[in-house]
């Protein structure tokens, strides 16, 4: 079967995952939750939607009366996804929520709790999960040709512009450049290395207290300790432009990846040679993996369940607790 899916928020992401779906084999765009109408007219006229999968955000509880939507994909501000996901999950849907999957664990919580609940799956859109660099790296690692990994580095991070954005209000976002952009070293350090951290320490640096409020991370530095006895060392930052890098050696081995998350092309290369996968959008691998997931219980390489999303938002909550005190903080996930 194909995934009928609904996005819900009409944004810039919003809209790349839409046009991403155009050349899916295996998830269609059928509906859109928006609370601006002149979006959800334009969307309909663009991408063939029907009116009676047009929702707002008042309404969208009636999607369980909606037979041809199978998943709402949330892809709105970060603030917004833990009540939106309790929402679907009730309404009988499968939820996809975009990262990070909430403002803290708790939230995460309460979410993967929801889903269970309702019996519907919940995914979040780790893309790089599915792009094909990136999974020739893991089964590399998987297979031993680094040897036994022993050191990564992620640095994440751009400047960001306009001072009065969603993404720099501590109520929407949940934090700064840690929520947005920092999320892609911690999750790159679990997956290349290809274990969970058991500690972190982390330092904080705030250059500009203006544009940058109480809560919301301007640079943040952090290392993450894991039970082999791996280190990551990685850079979060709303104020470098275009950092965008990940590094892993081993015993045995080595591979730089830059740009490492970017929407690509990704490139990097190991000790064996340049990495010369195609490059193919992500969002589209991505939501025909999902489709795969969800019909045929076919797995990705690294998990994209909120299981895994949750994972994430614990070490977000050690690292800005890890920040605030200066100690290191043991994690047990
Ligand atoms: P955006 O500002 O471009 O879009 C957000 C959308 O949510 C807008 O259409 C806005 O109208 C809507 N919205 C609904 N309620 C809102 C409210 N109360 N306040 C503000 N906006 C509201 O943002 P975006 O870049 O599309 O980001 C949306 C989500 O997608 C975020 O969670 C972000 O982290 C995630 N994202 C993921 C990736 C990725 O590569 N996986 C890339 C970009 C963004």
């Amino acid at each position: 079967p194909i995934l009928k899916v609904a996005i819900m928020g009409l944004g810039s992401y919003g809209t790349r995952v839409a046009e991403a779906m155009k050349d899916c084999k295996r998830a269609k765009l059928v509906g859109v939750i928006s609370g601006t109408p002149s979006k959800i007219k334009d969307w309909q006229s663009k991408y063939g939607i029907p009116k009676k999968n047009c929702y707002n955000y008042e309404n969208f509880d009636a999607i369980k009366d909606n037979p041809d939507i199978d998943a709402v994909y949330i892809i709105t501000p970060n603030g917004l996804h833990k009540d939106q996901a309790i929402r679907v999950a009730k309404a009988g849907k499968h939820v996809i929520s975009e990262k990070p999957m909430a403002i803290n664990a708790e939230e995460g919580q309460a979410m993967v709790d929801a889903c269970k609940a309702a019996k519907v799956k919940l995914l979040i859109g780790y893309r790089m999960h599915f792009e094909p660099k990136t999974v020739e790296v893991i089964k590399m690692r998987k297979n031993g040709e680094f040897g036994k990994v022993k050191f990564f580095q992620g640095q994440s991070g751009f400047t960001i512009g306009n001072p009065n954005q969603w993404r720099l209000d501590k109520k929407l976002a949940g934090g700064g450049a840690m929520m947005d952009i920092g999320i892609y070293s911690i999750n790159g350090a679990r997956y290349m290395l290809g274990e969970d951290p058991v500690w972190v320490t982390a330092q904080e640096t705030k250059t500009d207290p203006v544009k940058f409020k109480e809560g919301v991370d301007e640079t943040i530095q952090f290392q993450l300790g894991f039970p082999s006895g791996a280190v990551a060392n990685c850079l979060s930052t709303y104020n470098m432009s275009h950092l965008d890098r990940f590094f892993m050696t081993g015993s045995d081995g080595w591979v730089e990846m830059k740009p490492s998350t970017g929407y690509g092309p990704i490139k990097g290369r190991t000790h064996k040679g340049e990495l010369d996968q195609p490059h193919i959008t992500h969002q589209t691998l991505q939501m025909d993996g999902m489709a795969q997931l969800i019909f045929d219980g076919v797995q990705p390489i690294v998990p994209v369940d909120g299981e895994e999303g949750l994972k994430d938002m614990k070490i977000i909550d050690a690292i800005y607790k890890a920040a605030k005190t200066g100690d290191k903080i043991t994690i047990d996930l």
